[in-house]
């Protein structure tokens, strides 16, 4: 065949990570055929959905299923009461949202990998480290990428010193995967007031919001003024309740956002009507059932439970003065690997002399090199297991 191809894939790097990470677990198994192995690399939940939400779910499926309450494509943007459900979850923090502003979605990774449909060809400034998507997303169409550096003199939260261009689009992600670094209101304060001054438009990926547990950090970056005519918000219901294998997710385009004469929101709502029929009534119960006040409580049960295991894999890691981010508004350590050890060296010595698996830091971007992501969603069980073996090699 000869027909053209998209070359910008040309530019992606091979998305190796986890398979990566597979083969050496798999190769080292050959040899250490009883090894018990404990798996901190997970980045996905592992407890089950709450009761409220399978009840909703349960009902709505029903309701599938009988003449008078079928129901076929749902609106591109929503059901009103999946709207209503964010719009009373961001009441709560005192963050008033326009209904029309929100979109719902089918998880957060769609909608930061779709966002970029809306723009063109401007500076784009991602964090490093960060999750890959938004530098993927951006490089398959063709972008061209500037980075905002993470490093331990920032606490791997980057500012906008490395920023030298007007009208740009800036990439943040806060609880950040995979540092664990949150901003407070100050930080973000500075980065909404630089956005506005120098025209450009902030991405905020807000997706473990439900994991701040610190009142200097704001849930939602419209907590700062002004926010409304500089952001877009992308959240999730994937890590605030479990919603991975369910697929549920939010957008907000304020109405304020304008370029070029241009309304952000009319732009977007365009975007999905045309590539995108909506989230299925079940799941948009489910969601709504998440964001009720039984919902909220069951999903911090476990919340609660992760973040015991970060508090211990924490405490660890203070008792050995070893440099870490995250753990407290996150379910993600990440820490200086020992030794001056490259982030795969020290993920086999991991594997080796422990038997546990974690992520190395370079898969994260270039400026994640020598260091390691851990999370806490295992069992307690295995966690404490894992920090009695940490703690004879760290
Ligand atoms: N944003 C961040 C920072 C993530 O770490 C993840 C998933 O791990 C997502 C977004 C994806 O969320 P969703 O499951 O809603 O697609």
């Amino acid at each position: 065949m000869n027909i053209k191809i998209n070359k910008n894939f040309d530019n992606l790097s091979e998305n190796y990570l986890f398979s990566e990470i597979n083969k050496r677990i798999n190769k080292y198994k050959e040899t250490h055929t009883d090894a018990n192995i404990i798996r901190l690399g997970i980045g996905d939940v592992t407890l089950p959905l709450g009761k409220s939400v399978v009840d909703a779910l349960v009902k709505a499926s029903n309701e599938m299923g009988l003449k008078d309450t079928f129901r076929g494509y749902p609106p591109e943007y929503g059901y009103d009461f999946t709207k209503m459900a964010v719009k009373n979850y961001y009441s709560n923090f005192n963050v008033s949202l326009d209904m029309n502003s929100i979109f719902i979605s089918d998880g957060a990774k769609s909608d930061l990998g779709n966002i970029v449909d809306i723009f063109g060809d401007n500076p784009i400034y991602i964090p490093n480290p960060v999750y890959p998507v938004y530098l993927d997303s951006n490089l398959m169409s063709g972008r061209n990428i500037k980075y905002i550096i993470g490093t331990k003199e920032n606490n791997f939260l980057p500012m906008m010193n490395d920023i030298n261009d007007k009208n740009s689009i800036i990439y943040l992600c806060s609880p950040n995967n995979p540092t664990g670094g949150a901003y407070d209101y100050e930080k973000l304060k500075e980065w909404v007031d630089f956005a506005i001054k120098n025209e450009s438009l902030i991405i905020y990926d807000s997706a473990y919001e439900a994991f701040i547990a610190n009142d200097n950090i704001p849930h939602s970056i419209y907590k700062i003024e002004n926010a409304k005519k500089c952001a877009i918000e992308i959240c999730s219901f994937s890590k605030q309740a479990g919603f991975t294998g369910l697929r549920c997710g939010f957008t907000i385009v304020p109405l304020e956002l304008e370029s070029e004469g241009h309304s952000l929101n009319k732009m977007w709502k365009r975007r999905q009507a045309t590539k995108f029929n909506g989230v299925s009534y079940p799941v948009q119960r489910a969601a709504e059932a998440a964001l009720s006040e039984k919902g909220i409580s069951e999903a911090k049960y476990n919340i609660n439970y992760y973040m015991e295991n970060a508090k211990m894999l924490s405490e660890l890691f203070d008792s050995k003065g070893i440099y870490y981010t995250g753990g407290k508004s996150s379910p993600y350590i990440w820490f200086k690997c020992p030794n001056a050890m490259t982030s795969w060296e020290f993920f086999d010595y991991l594997l080796d002399k422990a038997n546990i698996v974690g992520t190395p830091g370079a898969g994260f971007g270039t400026f994640g090199e020598g260091y390691f992501r851990i999370t806490s969603f295992n069992t307690h069980e295995n966690t404490i297991e894992a920090i009695e073996r940490l703690k004879k090699i760290l």
